[in-house]
């Protein structure tokens, strides 16, 4: 079947005083009808700033994007606002890790949903209340009824991200794209949370597109996988080739970041070293400065290509095949 979203070439770059900053550098990438799609990496690594410039929400005059994502057959990048606006909250919706920015602290929950049915679609006030009720207890916030007069401050930070969801889900869209929909949750809300995005993404058919900085959560909600490193993708593939048998040195890491049973929740990914910052990005493999297997090779930027057994498990590193499968042992 053909893909619900297609990216190729994606690029944003800003002007800066200091010269210009590429913060996605050519990523391709798509959305098959139904699936959850997990792309993950450290923060800067450009996962946001990707999803925010295809849907027009980067509102920055000094940003250039370039590249194709067609959505269902139109074309997003350089789409008029008004186009585009129309499109979102409606074919695509978004939630996010504060839902209080989406929310508007004035207005009752219930209202809210109201507003987003309304603005996208010819209903009565009547029968779009009656509708967000119903969301609202979809997405288990009990007692919806009563709840739907409540105001945003009036629920937990779980219960409020559920409200976003019922938001985002008001009027079917066919992709959800969440980011950080559960970083700042307790491990126990995360893990309903993102069982609650799995439900409702089966019942509607909805595509995910879920942008983390955790593995963890990628294993419990992904289909596939993207592992993002400076604005470049560096590894891709199903969730759990990715997740079992990863490739690229970067992934490794990030896999290293996952508590293992028993052991408390890392802070931090066990990674030593920072990404490169904006204006350092070296040419070559854009890991090179915190990889401890990097080579002279390594100045050469390694393609994104399927290396190993899988076709579709692509990643962008140069190390051969056999030390790959050694080291990998080894690491993990
Ligand atoms: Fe490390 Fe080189 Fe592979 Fe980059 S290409 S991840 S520096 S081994
Ligand atoms: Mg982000």
């Amino acid at each position: 079947s053909s893909p619900l979203l297609a990216v190729r070439d994606l690029r944003v770059a800003f002007r800066t005083r200091a010269g210009v900053v590429n913060a996605v550098n050519g990523l391709s990438f798509s959305v098959a009808p139904g699936e959850v799609l997990g792309i993950v990496g450290e923060s800067g690594s450009g996962k946001s700033v990707s999803m925010y410039s295809m849907m027009g929400l980067l509102d920055n005059p000094n940003a250039t994007i370039t590249g194709s994502a067609r959505f269902d057959g139109a074309e997003l990048i350089g789409m008029p606002t008004k186009r585009l606006n129309r499109i979102r909250g409606n074919r695509i919706s978004m939630i996010f890790q504060d839902p209080m920015t989406a929310l508007t602290p004035v207005y009752t929950v219930g209202w809210q949903i109201v507003e987003q049915i309304m603005n996208h679609e010819k209903v009565t006030k009547a029968e779009a209340w009656s509708r967000a009720v119903h969301l609202l207890d979809e997405v288990g916030i009990p007692d919806a009824e009563r709840r739907a007069r409540s105001y945003p401050h009036e629920f937990s930070g779980g219960m409020r991200q559920r409200v976003m969801i019922a938001m985002s889900l008001a009027c079917h869209p066919s992709l959800l794209i969440a980011d950080e929909p559960t970083t700042a949750l307790d491990v126990t809300t995360q893990r309903q949370i993102l069982e609650l995005i799995g439900d409702l993404q089966a019942k509607y058919g909805s595509s995910v597109i879920l942008i983390t900085h955790d593995m963890g959560v990628i294993s419990e909600a992904a289909d596939r996988v993207i592992v993002m490193y400076a604005g470049r993708a560096v590894e891709m593939g199903d969730e759990s080739t990715v997740v079992r048998r990863p490739r690229h040195p970067y992934t490794w890491g990030l896999l290293g970041a996952i508590p293992k049973p028993g052991q408390r929740k890392q802070r931090l990914p066990t990674i030593p070293g920072l990404p490169p910052g904006p204006r350092d990005q070296p040419t070559g493999c854009p890991f090179q400065k915190r990889c401890r297997f990097a080579m002279e090779q390594c100045s050469t930027l390694p393609p994104l290509i399927a290396t190993g057994e899988e076709q579709n498990h692509l990643d962008a590193c140069w190390l051969p095949d056999e030390v790959r499968e050694e080291l990998r042992e080894e690491v993990a």
